[in-house]
């Protein structure tokens, strides 16, 4: 496991800047159980994997939820800005997460083809086009590098609002917070 990965098992692993937020809520009621509260609002905006290995335990109305492949927001502004604006959240958790499929996509264009010719009824040549166009733009590299990165675009481009990357160990299920 990454050193860069902090684990939280109780509350003063938490940064000092997450403290008495709702990004550390969100690491209390996921890994130390904390139970659930009402809320009536949404107090975060969770920007994760759409993996469906990743599963967060959260109480209903906490959180808004994009969920993309690598947990992206770079196409998914207008929702980000949304959730922001309409929907007040000035906190925003990032959490990517280990062995992504949106990691080394070039390795997988072969499955990527064939598997939209059998399952989709794709013509050949449209799936390679198809992976070709858009893989790049969903690469992400490495996981921890890539959610920090992302961290710090969302950080410059609303500077109003606490960004927190994380990643999801889909190992142990658990979200560490990530050593900047
Ligand atoms: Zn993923």
């Amino acid at each position: 496991m990454s050193e860069r990965l902090i684990n939280i098992s109780k509350v003063s692993d938490i940064f000092p800047e997450y403290i008495d937020t709702p990004i550390s809520m969100l690491l209390e009621y996921h890994n130390l159980k904390r139970p659930f509260e009402p809320h009536t609002q949404a107090e975060i905006l969770i920007g994760m994997c759409m993996d469906n290995r990743n599963h967060i335990r959260i109480p209903g109305h906490f959180a808004f939820i994009i969920r993309t492949g690598g947990a992206n927001l770079r196409y998914s502004e207008f929702k980000v800005s949304f959730a922001i604006s309409v929907g007040g959240v000035k906190n925003i958790a990032l959490i990517g997460h280990t062995n992504c499929g949106m990691l080394n996509l070039s390795s997988q264009r072969d499955q990527f083809v064939k598997g939209l010719v059998k399952n989709a009824g794709w013509e050949v040549e449209n799936a390679e086009e198809h992976f070709s166009k858009y893989a790049p733009l969903f690469e992400i590299g490495n996981e921890i590098d890539f959610t920090l990165s992302e961290a710090r675009r969302l950080r410059d481009r609303y500077p109003s609002v606490r960004i927190a990357p994380m990643i999801y160990r889909v190992e142990d299920h658990r979200l560490y917070l990530i050593r900047e």
